[in-house]
């Protein structure tokens, strides 16, 4: 059994963009600029916000990060949003979802510029991803893709399943394993809610990404030996005797299936990592060839 080692490999493409980053200012490019928009105060979207602000700084970018209250109306958010796709220094910039229920999600993300929708989440970007021309792939997935191909684990002509079918992760990377490419060419049955004899189809799987957000779920009586088993589950479980009061689950049950699997991912320290080295790679595409 391998470790897909996300952490290792999210660092060696990080310094590889940092590299990038002289290199462009060294041809008289311009620094890559990812800005963040970031609404209310929801403990995890501000962690994740944060560590995509730290990320840019390491890496050489400019980065800018826009707070507003949660009571910032649809209206006001729009105006940020035109503001950014405006702004000509701004290469690429997301909008942390979720957003507070009063605003509608779908009319911000169609109100971003495409050229600069570094999540990948506008219809157009999801159209052009499922028929793979260029464009931006939205971070987790994106950040699968990579480290199955890093560790060049087989993927052509193998059975993927993939559970869980939101917009941000499993509907793309069921996507992404069926296209005409390397990592690719699986033969993919997305599963989800409704999904019957789920254990049965896992069982007959040669790939398995879990994201449901339901830790531990996937048991080892439902992996068959040799699997490749990328875990995407992040959920906090409390746990009043460690010190954070609280621990990272992911969606696999990490200890008994991992001794089946070739290839499988930790959680933490697998997926996670690869989402915000994705979402750098992403911002450095938008930037493409301007000049400083
Ligand atoms: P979501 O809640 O939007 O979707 C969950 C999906 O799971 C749904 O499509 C649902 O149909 C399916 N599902 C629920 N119960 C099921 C069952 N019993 N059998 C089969 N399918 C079932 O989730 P999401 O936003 O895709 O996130 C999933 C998990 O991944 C969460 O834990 C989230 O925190 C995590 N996540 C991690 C990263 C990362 O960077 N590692 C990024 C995004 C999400």
């Amino acid at each position: 059994m391998d470790i897909l080692d996300g952490k290792a490999t999210s660092k060696a493409i990080r310094e590889e963009i940092a590299e990038e980053v002289e290199a462009r200012k060294a041809k008289g490019l311009k620094t890559p600029h990812l800005a963040a928009v970031l609404i209310g105060t929801d403990g995890a979207s501000k962690t994740y916000v944060g560590s995509k602000v730290r990320a840019c700084e390491r890496c050489g970018f400019k980065s800018t990060l826009i707070e507003r209250p949660a009571t910032t109306s649809e209206r006001e958010l729009l105006e940020i949003v035109h503001d950014l796709n405006q702004n000509d220094d701004v290469d690429g910039f997301i909008v942390q979802l979720p957003l507070p229920d009063h605003i509608n999600e779908q009319r911000v993300i169609e109100a971003v510029k495409r050229e600069k929708d570094v999540d990948g989440f506008h219809p157009e970007n999801v159209g052009r991803m499922a028929l793979n021309l260029p464009t931006f792939i939205p971070a987790t997935p994106f950040g699968i893709i990579q480290l199955l191909e890093r560790y060049n684990v087989p993927t052509e002509g193998k059975h993927a399943v993939v559970i869980g079918r939101s917009h941000i992760v499993g509907s793309p990377m069921s996507i992404l394993l069926g296209r005409n490419a390397y990592p690719g060419n699986c033969t993919v049955t997305l599963t989800h809610s409704r999904t019957q004899n789920l254990a049965e189809l896992t069982r007959a799987a040669d790939i398995i990404v879990v994201a449901l957000g339901k830790p531990e779920f996937l048991k080892a009586d439902m992996v068959k030996e040799g699997a490749v088993v990328v875990d995407v589950g992040i959920t906090r479980v409390d746990a009043p005797e460690t010190e954070k009061g609280y621990v990272i689950k992911g969606d696999v049950a990490f200890d008994e299936v991992a001794p089946k699997c070739s290839y499988i991912t930790p959680v933490p320290g697998g997926v996670g990592p690869m989402t915000i080295a994705s979402l750098l790679k992403n911002t450095l595409i938008a930037a493409g060839d301007k000049k400083a």
